[in-house]
């Protein structure tokens, strides 16, 4: 008799009451664990989230949230092997695993990265710019988001017990907000594993982190509006909880990832001897045993031409009949099992829906071989494909997903066909693309992106280096609209908004520059008698500024900027031409105003500023003409530390807002700059 999977909840390790559901080892048959919750206070759980989690994660700046996810997807990464260990229980192969385990820890990575790169280091997050709200600019708007007082509750599907626990944290953690993970009870082990791992690490702090193993109780009941839900699994358990009166009533907020009956279309122009063709047939194999079929994003459907049907499958025959079912500890074996075995039972189910419309052109349900394992233990599957001649008509394809190595191919007769065939999915994760015709893939793209959260088009270009159809990635969103839930997650900096509320502030520009810790154009100005570049990072303050002298604009220092430059446009060289242009006469080239801007900002001597690394957002607002007096507004935006980094001075960027204007106060240039400026040396030891 297996013990109780224990669950971490308020700061301990309990194991539900009563002896629990049995889960079994997906190859074996064995059992493995027994899991409930019975007895946890749920109530408690939620309450220990918001006191405890809650406030030390929305103390941390987001650059000190997004090194935890780093320093935790390192240790993660040094402790992989026992991960790998408990996954075979689950039955997935070396590949399997991988995309699961590394996979998950990858997602860690990329949202660290992308969290200390775009975003200041501060506890909110700026979304876009100051909006003018009026005439003399006294009165201006901004959006700033900050982190919800609540815990986010991440549901979970079974098929990735990593992946699908770490995509979420990796937002959640980022964005500030704890977690209460509910993994999936047929592979909760390892999810449990792997949260052990992350709380003996000791890196997160107290409260960021508990796992429900068994069900969630009344945990429903005590849901409050600063508390989310992120949901992954069926459409139906989705609807079920979605609709929870408490889920109404408060207006939680609910991320949904539920089925979807992904397509890849092969292009109208790939014949045969194409490599696009190849690409094609790779993929859907892959896509059908790559876990066994059991991915949200498995290409459950497949357009081709019509003119194309029979070889396609030819070669996906060819493919699939030397693809090796059974225990994925041997060798030969190409494709575990199912995750149980009523997933098996649930996929065959499927199956006999989908004969309604279609007929199995490739695979046995029964008489399949496997290697080491047994088929009444084991929860072995076949590969299955499907043939539907008129898709339009009747087929249970685009309304039935079978969660394992099943699809269904369906012929198209045009591309307006094929775009329409995709749609009847009626909103999906993941559509793919084959073809070697950029205009074809403009024109389905544009007819399929309405219904898809994300789009791939492979062809020999970017092949070798695609993650292709079924991956979705840390950087794009991963989501669909429809029947694919309606959610959305990761995508970088993006995945964060979910977790935070966005609130729009009114108010003078000084004001709102105080509270938003950034400079906004029209805020009230700091001069000082020390120029700025004789300052260290820390003695520099938002606002601080530098007006400058005046310089006056020249002819002779057109000439001589064309003749540095061999930039001779005619609007700087050409008297004629320039009378002709909308300028009426000869301007100075914008990047002389530039360059004579830094001449009028900079400090020369050697000082606390190391380098200019950047320029951005780059507007020239008015044509300076010989004769013009130029001066400059360079005040500090923004500041961010930087990590310190060996063989590097402990150092900080300082983004400096950047005003040309002319004699009469115009605005002639307007951008940022950044510079690297070095911490006093009271820092050199740190
Ligand atoms: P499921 O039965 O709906 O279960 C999903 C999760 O919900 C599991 O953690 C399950 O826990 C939990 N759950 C079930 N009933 C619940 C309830 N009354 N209250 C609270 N939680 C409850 O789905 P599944 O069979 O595990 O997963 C397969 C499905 O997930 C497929 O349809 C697939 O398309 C979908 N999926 C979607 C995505 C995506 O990103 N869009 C990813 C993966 C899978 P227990 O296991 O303890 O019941």
């Amino acid at each position: 008799m297996s013990e109780v999977l224990q669950s971490f909840a308020e700061g301990k390790w309990i194991a539900g009451s009563g002896k629990g559901r049995e889960v079994l080892h997906a190859v074996t048959g064995e059992p493995v664990t027994n899991i409930s919750s019975e007895g946890l206070d749920f109530k408690a759980m939620l309450e220990y989230g918001r006191s405890v989690g809650n406030p030390r994660l929305r103390e941390m700046t987001f650059h000190e949230r997004g090194r935890m996810l780093k320093e935790l997807a390192q240790y993660l990464m040094g402790r992989k092997k026992e991960f790998y260990e408990v996954s075979k229980a689950t039955g997935a192969t070396k590949l399997d695993s991988w995309i699961d385990i590394e996979g998950g820890i990858g997602t860690l990575f990329v949202t660290s990265s992308k969290g200390r790169r775009e975003v200041p280091d501060e506890k909110f997050l700026i979304d876009g710019d100051m909006e003018h709200l009026s005439k003399q600019g006294t009165f201006v708007g901004a959006h700033i988001c900050v982190p919800l007082q609540g815990v986010a509750v991440h549901i979970n599907a079974f098929n990735f017990p990593c992946w699908g626990m770490l995509e979420k944290l990796s937002s959640t953690f980022l964005a500030g907000m704890p977690a209460i993970v509910k993994p999936a009870s047929a592979t909760s082990y390892l999810s449990q594993k792997m949260v052990l791992a992350m709380l003996e690490s000791g890196i997160l702090p107290e409260g960021a982190l508990q796992i429900i193993c068994g069900g969630v109780g009344d945990l429903f009941e005590h849901l409050t509006c600063q508390d989310v839900v992120t949901f992954t699994g069926s459409a139906q358990t989705g609807r079920k909880l979605r609709s929870h009166p408490n889920i109404i009533e408060n207006s939680v907020r609910f991320n949904m990832e539920a089925d979807s009956l992904n397509c890849s279309i092969l292009g109208e122009d790939v014949t045969p001897d194409m490599p696009e063709f190849k690409l094609f047939i790779k993929e859907v194999v892959q896509e059908m045993t790559v876990k066994a079929g059991q991915k949200c994003t498995a290409i459950r459907r497949i357009f081709v031409p019509r003119t194309r049907k029979d070889d396609v499958v030819a070669a996906l025959k060819e493919k699939l009949s030397k693809v090796q079912i059974g225990n994925p500890d041997s060798k030969e074996v190409k494709m575990g099992p199912l995750a149980s075995l009523e997933q098996v039972k649930d996929v065959r189910e499927k199956v006999e829906e989908l004969k309604k419309g279609a007929e199995i052109v490739i695979g046995d349900l029964d008489g399949f071989d496997v290697i080491d394992g047994e088929k009444g233990k084991g929860a072995f599957f076949p590969p299955v494909l499907f043939c539907c001649d008129h898709p339009k008509n009747g087929t249970s394809a685009h309304d039935v997903e079978a969660f394992g190595p099943v699809s269904t191919l369906m012929p198209y007769d045009s591309v307006d066909e094929a775009i329409e065939l995709a749609q009847r999915g009626q909103g999906s994760l993941v559509g793919s693309l084959f073809t070697a015709d950029d205009e074809l893939a403009t024109k389905v793209v544009l007819g399929l992106a309405p219904y898809h959260g994300r789009i791939a088009v492979i062809n020999r270009e970017c092949a070798a280096e695609s993650t292709g159809h079924g991956s979705p990635l840390p950087h794009l969103v991963h989501g669909g609209p429809g029947r694919a839930g309606g959610g959305e997650e990761m995508g970088g900096v993006r995945g964060v908004h979910f977790y935070m509320q966005r609130v729009a502030l009114q108010g003078s520009p000084t004001t709102l520059s105080r509270i938003m810790n950034t400079y906004l154009r029209g805020a009230k100005r700091k001069e000082d008698r020390i120029h700025p570049f004789r300052k260290y990072f820390d003695e520099v303050q938002v606002g601080d500024a530098l007006i400058t002298h005046r310089r006056t604009v020249t002819e002779s220092d057109i000439v001589n900027f064309a003749g540095i430059s061999g930039d001779y446009f005619y609007a700087h060289t050409d008297d004629i031409a320039a009378k002709e242009s909308f300028f009426e006469r000869r301007v100075a080239h914008g990047y002389f105003v530039l360059s004579a801007a830094a001449g009028l900002f900079v400090d020369a001597a050697p000082g606390p500023v190391l380098a200019n690394y950047g320029l951005e957002n780059l507007r020239f607002t008015q044509p300076v003409y010989i004769g013009d007096s130029i001066y400059v507004k360079f005040t500090c935006k923004q500041k961010t530390l930087k990590e310190k980094r060996d063989g590097e001075p402990p150092q900080g960027v300082i983004e400096w807002d950047v005003e040309v204007l002319n004699q009469n106060d115009e605005m002639v240039a307007l951008y940022s700059i950044l510079t690297l400026v070095r911490r006093s040396h009271e820092y050199d030891a740190d």
